[in-house]
């Protein structure tokens, strides 16, 4: 078997080969290397290498299929190498990358490239349920509209708590020295606030926000500290530095390459650049990739669900 591929352009020529798409497929998706049908799960098939389709022995018709089936590109007629290719993009682009770009390197359409990129999206969700502990720190921002100035913006957060119509609020939970988790919350209120808390970090933890009023009263649960804004220096512990580096992260990507997100899609970009955060260490462009790509193979994701009910299609798509 070739090496594995480094950088984007031997991943194309890497996957361009059959065979190492094939091997890669099976060991995403069988890890013992049995294929299995997906209709019956029997282990009782051939490979017929002319058709590049595998024939299920069980009694039921269409025996045939191909490694897609059972995935999102299951219906897709974009080809495999091309997923591949775009997922590499996504997944190692410190800065995201648009459809425009996607489409102009794969040599498809915009349209076709940002369906491409938001299925990609939605299998890159680490839905996990452990939470963090240790020293964690928690922190709301509100993303969309206008690109901002962050220190313009700190100060205006803390007159009002509201939102304007077509900024979200986004709520970011860090775990020092971890990984982050981010969710569109419905407001800056107490219980959507808390409840994220809650959710996400083991009681008993030390937890580190500034000084919003909906914090008030995690400190029962918590060893909650709160951080003074005013003061010119950072109080040892007590900060939420981590997270305030990762929003501008986060907005950089959104404004930069983006341009702008549906409030409708901001979750898919939060996750993405969550995933990218995550797996940033002690991980290589193709082991980044691999990591993504196995976490697609068991998801489905139809064009309907990710176009979003009654989203305009016509309109101009977000980048
Ligand atoms: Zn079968």
């Amino acid at each position: 078997m070739s090496a594995s591929p480094k950088t984007i352009q031997e991943a194309i020529l890497y996957f361009a080969d059959y065979e190492n798409y094939r091997r890669f497929m099976i060991e995403l998706r069988w890890p013992d290397g049995k294929v299995r049908c997906p209709q019956c799960g029997s282990d009782k098939v051939t490979y017929l290498a002319n058709a590049k389709l595998y024939k299920c022995y069980g009694d039921h018709p269409k025996p045939k299929f191909s490694l897609k089936v059972g995935t999102i590109f299951e219906d897709s007629p974009i080809s495999l190498d091309k997923w591949f290719a775009a997922l590499w993009l996504i997944v190692n682009c410190k800065n995201g990358i648009s459809s425009y770009e996607i489409g102009r390197d794969l040599g498809i359409s915009q349209k076709s490239a940002w369906h491409l990129a938001h299925r990609l999206r939605f299998a890159l969700h680490q839905g996990s349920f452990e939470k963090f502990s240790g020293h964690v720190e928690v922190d709301e921002t509100f993303i969309g509209g206008k690109a901002r100035n962050m220190h313009v913006e700190k100060r205006a957060r803390r007159i009002t708590s509201t939102g304007t119509k077509d900024k979200v609020p986004v709520m970011g939970i860090l775990e020092r020295g971890g990984k982050v988790r981010t969710a569109v919350i419905p407001n800056r209120r107490k219980k959507a606030i808390q409840g994220e808390v809650r959710k996400h970090v083991e009681a008993g933890s030390a937890l580190y926000s500034d000084a919003l009023l909906s914090y008030d009263g995690l400190a029962g649960e918590f060893a909650h500290q709160v951080v003074d804004h005013a003061a010119s220096y950072v109080d040892g512990q007590v900060h939420t530095n981590g997270l305030e580096n990762y929003w501008s992260l986060l907005k950089r990507t959104i404004s930069g390459t983006y341009v702008r997100v549906e409030p409708y899609h901001l979750f898919r970009y939060l996750d993405e650049q969550a995933y990218r955060f995550n797996n940033r260490k002690e991980m290589n462009e193709f082991d980044r990739f691999k990591l993504a790509a196995s976490q697609i193979v068991g998801k489905r994701l139809t064009w309907n669900e990710v176009s979003g009910t009654g989203l305009d299609l016509s309109a101009r798509l977000p980048n």
